[in-house]
């Protein structure tokens, strides 16, 4: 699970600049929930070696009344499912009692806070930050956002004794899929063809906004299936964990929508939760994203489907509540859909019922297809024959006189699909090439449901 940090602090203390900052590195996808989240804004953070979500909670003042107000309760519960909160104050400013007002918010938390003195750029930042130390909440830390100074160090000092073993099951995860991968491929000679993952549980994600029908999926699904369900202890961050079997294959149905422990079904908050859905994904396999087809495709499916992409999770997704709908609503949903989802060409699409069950069943075919191909192990020979042949089909453009050449093909991993390829003037390869390789390499490993990548190498 990837570790979530939460920045704090009033409106124009800094806290977007810092976001961006630690999400810059990364290509930053940022999801606006309006409405449901008010201002916050959720990144994946790549720094200094650190991979985290970081979610800017907008600004709360500490003048709220209460807990009562949706403002305040929205930006408490970011600070409930975060598992640091970086609570910026400016230091040119001074201490406010807005400030004053939300030490005691967090002081009542009890959650890891640290203050975070910003804009210490050209004054003197150790007499600056001596007033916040009133806010009694330990160490202030100095940085400058806008420069970048002390981010580091901020890092190293606050977030590394708590996200240091996070971090570090994280990396063992990776080493050892490497490991696994190597040894396949020391194993397998040249000329051998591909086989089958080993049979895991997939690691299945429902996710969507709210109201598009996720709990009605997950008990349909569930009612359909003998299951075992078991609740996992807590908090509203947490998705529920439910091992099932469908057609002979072991699931692990990652619930998002809470359908087991959820009590009153108005209860939004309670219910939705982003730092929910972006820890579904790491955590996922497949992802099922559902999308309703009757409120069409919304600024907030965008963001989950950005999330999805930038993760390289095998992607199926669902359009729900096509029950009922006459055929010129259906055919204007499904222009709608070419037109904003058209750039996602990997993923199968269904249309669904989940409420009569209507093409729930197909979903499967296409989870575990998309599945196999994520994890499906293909041999070097295999994956340069293929390159061999794309190559002579079309062959790559002239730069600089010379004719780009690509030489050698080898896998760099799996799940998803990594191949990489060695040439000449590789780095100089146009977009649209690297696009007709990738769609050549889908077609001829028929490969659905999740993303290639390949990297270009400069040489043999
Ligand atoms: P937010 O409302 O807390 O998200 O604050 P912003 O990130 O939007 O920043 C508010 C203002 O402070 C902007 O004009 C920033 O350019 C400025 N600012 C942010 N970080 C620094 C800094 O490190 N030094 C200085 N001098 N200005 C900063
Ligand atoms: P969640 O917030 O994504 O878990 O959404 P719910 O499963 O709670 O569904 C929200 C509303 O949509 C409920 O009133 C459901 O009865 C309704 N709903 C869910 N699936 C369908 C469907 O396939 N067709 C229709 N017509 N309504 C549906």
């Amino acid at each position: 699970m990837l570790p979530v940090i939460a920045l704090v602090g009033r409106p124009n203390v800094g806290k977007s600049t810092l976001f961006n900052r630690l999400t810059r590195t990364r290509d930053a996808l940022v999801a606006d929930f309006p409405g449901l989240t008010r201002d916050r804004k959720y990144g994946h953070a790549s720094y200094e070696g650190y991979e985290f979500i970081v979610v800017d909670t907008g600004g709360i003042d500490g003048s709220e009344e209460g807990i009562e107000t949706e403002m305040a309760q929205q930006s408490l519960l970011a600070i409930e499912e975060a598992d640091i909160v970086l609570f910026l104050v400016d230091a040119r400013a001074g201490l406010t009692s807005a400030d004053i007002g939300i030490a005691q918010h967090l002081r009542k938390q009890q959650k890891k806070s640290f203050v975070v003195a910003n804009k210490t750029d050209g004054i003197d930042a150790d007499s600056a930050a001596a007033e916040f130390y009133q806010l009694a909440l330990g160490d202030v830390h100095h940085i400058a956002a806008a420069h970048g100074r002390g981010v580091t160090q901020l890092l190293e000092h606050t977030l590394r004794p708590v996200l240091g073993d996070l971090n570090e099951e994280i990396a063992e995860e990776e080493a050892e899929h490497d490991n696994e991968f190597e040894a396949y491929d020391e194993e397998h000679v040249e000329g051998e063809e591909e086989e089958e993952a080993e049979d895991k549980p997939i690691k299945l994600a429902i996710i969507g906004r709210p109201n598009v029908g996720k709990s009605t999926l997950t008990n349909r699904i569930l009612g359909e299936e003998r299951v075992i369900v078991y609740d996992m202890p807590g908090t509203t961050r947490d998705s529920i964990y439910i091992p099932m079997t469908r057609n002979d294959r072991e699931y692990i149905l990652i619930d998002t929508a809470g359908v087991r422990k959820r009590k009153k079904v108005s209860d939004v908050v309670e219910k939705f939760s982003v730092i929910k859905t972006l820890q579904a994904i790491e955590d996922a396999n497949v992802i099922l994203l559902v999308i309703d087809a009757r409120e069409g495709i919304s600024d907030q499916d965008l963001s989950l489907l950005g999330f999805a992409l930038n993760s390289g999770r095998s992607l199926v997704i669902a359009v729900n509540k096509w029950d009922g709908l006459d055929e010129y609503v259906k055919e204007r949903i499904k222009s709608e859909l070419d037109r904003r989802l058209g750039f996602i060409d990997f993923a199968r699409i269904h249309f669904i019922s989940a409420l009569h069950g209507t093409g729930v069943g197909h979903l499967f075919e296409s989870v575990e297809e998309a599945y196999d191909s994520a994890t499906r192990r293909v041999s070097t020979a295999m994956l340069r024959r293929i390159m061999d042949m794309a190559q002579a089909d079309h062959q790559p453009p002239m730069i600089r006189g010379r004719r780009v050449k690509l030489k050698y093909a080898h896998a760099g991993g799996y799940n998803p699909p990594r191949i990489v390829i060695h040439g000449n003037q590789v780095d100089d390869l146009p977009d649209s090439y690297k696009r007709y390789l990738m769609n050549y390499y889908r077609k001829a490993l028929n490969i659905m449901g999740t993303p290639i990548k390949i990297e270009f190498r400069e040489g043999d």
